[in-house]
């Protein structure tokens, strides 16, 4: 669904733009040097825009010593206090996320509104499962998607009331199928950005299922313009997650994409050591490409046609394919499952990709 583009720092959120990755420090925000660095590291990894807590003033006056150090948009992320969202867009985020419910009165919010319209810094409103109001679960009878898409609806009146319109949104709940049903009914109510997320989806594993089910079928359904894979842990992981989720839903590329199949008893090579292989050595290729490597004659021929280059095993060789047509017929050394054969076939192989890439 086409948003309405929204400015966040030097970043552009909705109106057709690349989905925007999102994560969010666990670093004490008074921490500059450490929240900073964790910083750099989310944004090497691929981290667009990062959100930090502002839980007190002491962390709202780290924001500027935090942005000298830093590349990337940052969202400042408030509850409670008025002033400290004052304090923390006067000292430069680029973003604001509160609740608007509970900032502390519309005063608070008429401050923080003008502030935010006077630097030009969007604010995220939203609500969540966790956050919804007494009057809202006795009327909607719980945390239905309803009732979220409701509160969200609420919020945003708020800013609306105040002449605000700088907004972005999100309506997140810990279970999948009511974060589906809620964005999708929010996104035919709304054109602001979309902010996606399945909140407290858990750890790595769990979490990134949860999120690659929820925050995967809105994409595919055009649903979405930044999103944030929330995981208990390392936010390294949630950038991992995040660029996968959007690789698999063909919403951006970022760099080599390995296509390999599970392998079986037909496979001429083992193809876990072939494909890690590959892997390694295309790490360094910066341009968006797709790489098969395939096991057999079966599906080979097909996926590596298919791909920008591939391989597909044949017995003791590998036949190279490159914009869908067969260029070599290369050769192992050993046999399969020796160590040398995969790593003399991933080598060539490798040699003939550099220069067709
Ligand atoms: Fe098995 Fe061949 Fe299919 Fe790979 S391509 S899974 S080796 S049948």
């Amino acid at each position: 669904m086409l948003t309405r583009p929204i400015r966040a720092g030097g970043l552009t959120i909705g109106g057709g733009s690349p989905v925007v990755i999102q994560s969010m420090t666990n670093t004490d925000t008074r921490d500059i040097s450490a929240t900073a660095a964790q910083i750099r590291a989310l944004a090497e990894a691929g981290c667009e825009l990062v959100r930090v807590a502002v839980p007190d003033m002491e962390a709202a006056d780290a924001i500027p010593g935090i942005k000298k150090l830093i590349g990337i948009p940052l969202a400042a992320d408030v509850h409670f206090n008025h002033r400290l969202a004052v304090r923390a867009v006067e000292n430069g985020a680029d973003k604001l996320r509160i609740n608007p419910g509970n900032i502390g009165g519309i005063d608070g919010l008429r401050r923080i509104v003008s502030i935010c319209a006077e630097r030009g810094v969007p604010i995220r409103v939203g609500a969540n499962s966790g956050s919804l109001g007494k009057n809202i679960l006795k009327k909607f009878g719980g945390a239905t998607a309803e009732a979220i898409v409701a509160s969200a609806l609420e919020h945003i009146g708020l800013l609306e009331g105040l002449g605000f319109d700088k907004i972005i949104v999100a309506v997140k709940s810990s279970n999948v199928p009511v974060t589906f049903e809620a964005y999708t009914l929010l996104s035919k109510k709304t054109d602001y950005p979309l902010h996606l997320g399945v909140t407290e989806a858990g750890g790595a594993y769990s979490g990134t299922v949860k999120s690659a089910v929820g925050i995967g079928a809105l994409l595919l359904n055009g649903i979405g313009d930044t999103i944030r894979v929330s995981l208990t842990g390392d936010p390294l992981e949630e950038i991992r997650a995040a660029k996968e989720i959007l690789r698999a839903a063909g919403r951006r590329r970022f760099g080599v994409e390995i296509i390999s199949c599970p392998a079986c008893g037909r496979s001429h090579a083992d193809l876990a050591r072939l494909a890690a292989l590959v892997e390694k050595g295309a790490g360094h290729i910066k341009k968006d490409v797709t790489i098969a490597v395939m096991g057999c004659e079966v599906n080979g021929p097909g996926e590596a046609r298919g791909a920008d280059i591939g391989i597909a095993c044949g017995k003791g060789c590998g036949l190279v394919f490159a914009n869908g047509e067969i260029i070599k017929k290369i050769t192992g050394r050993g046999t399969p499952g020796d160590p040398s054969y995969e790593e003399s076939l991933a080598e060539e192989f490798l040699r003939i990709a550099e220069d067709h890439i």
